[in-house]
């Protein structure tokens, strides 16, 4: 399928995550973009307002509540998500958490907790949503984080979770391929949303000189790099991350 051919238009998409922060904004989005959204988070509930902003701009929208790291709970959704939208055509799997510690204090817990939010999750979605993507020579945009390709000092179990998206990323791209299924990755940075909320003052301040543009990142700007993959622009593009991080990464 060359670039020409796809539109967004009318496609189905389930976004996880899309309550808040940058799912949110990757959902309202495709909606804007013409897409059929089906915004996933803890609870449906927490949704409803994504939904509402979605339906300004898209005729279909709705709300679902999974926990993403139960395998089977993730499988019946995403069935019910097909049966109710036809189709899945775009997978943006961006539901994260962060549990931070320092090794010597971080605990069993708070490492498999990150692990199977952030990375088991996103497996999980990929594949119960697989057969659906295929039918459709669908796209995939799994949300990790540019921590993942530096490493953080207090994020071992969210570092190495967006890491192991990274991995996951590329071979699946490989293995869909030939399906014509383009699968990538969006590391953001430093982006002011619920997440980043808890860092201020001091840290916050050093944290933002670290940043060669000097300023933190907005949801919108991470929901540009995904509508880029997710569009026509995406056509020849696959197994790739794609940082959006103001420059942090380079390093100072
Ligand atoms: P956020 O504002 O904290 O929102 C997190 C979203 O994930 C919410 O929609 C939440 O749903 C959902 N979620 C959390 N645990 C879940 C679970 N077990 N099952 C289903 N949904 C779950 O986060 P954000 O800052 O927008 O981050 C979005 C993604 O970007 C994450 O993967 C994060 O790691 C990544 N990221 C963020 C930054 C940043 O600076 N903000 C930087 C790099 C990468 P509820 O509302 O129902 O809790």
């Amino acid at each position: 399928m060359s670039a020409g051919d796809w539109s967004v238009e009318g496609k189905a998409a389930l976004v996880t995550g899309a309550s808040r922060g940058i799912g949110r904004a990757i959902a309202v989005r495709l909606a804007e973009m013409g897409a059929r959204v089906a915004c996933v988070a803890t609870r449906a509930d927490n949704c409803s307002d994504t939904v509402s902003a979605c339906l300004e701009h898209t005729e279909g929208a709705a709300a679902y509540g999974v926990d993403v790291s139960s395998t089977d709970a993730v499988a019946e959704l995403v069935k019910e998500v097909q049966s109710e939208f036809g189709a899945i055509d775009i997978l943006v799997n961006n539901a994260g958490i962060t549990q931070d510690q320092l090794l010597l204090r971080m605990t069993e817990d708070d490492f498999d907790r990150v692990v199977d939010v952030n990375l088991k999750g996103s497996w999980n979605f990929l594949k119960a949503a697989a057969r659906p993507l295929m039918k459709s020579g669908g796209r995939v945009i799994n949300i990790s984080s540019v921590v993942g390709v530096t490493g953080n000092a207090g994020q071992a179990n969210y570092a190495a979770s967006k890491a192991g998206v990274i991995g996951l990323t590329r071979s699946v791209a490989k293995e869909l391929a030939g399906r014509g299924v383009c699968v990538n990755a969006v590391a953001p940075g430093f982006i002011e949303t619920d997440m980043t909320s808890e860092i201020s003052g001091a840290a916050a301040e050093q944290l933002q000189a670290s940043i060669p543009l000097g300023r933190v990142g907005s949801a919108s700007e991470i929901a540009d790099a995904v509508a880029w993959l997710a569009g026509p622009g995406g056509a020849y593009v696959t197994g790739q991350t794609i940082i959006v991080d103001g420059g942090l990464s380079l390093g100072g």
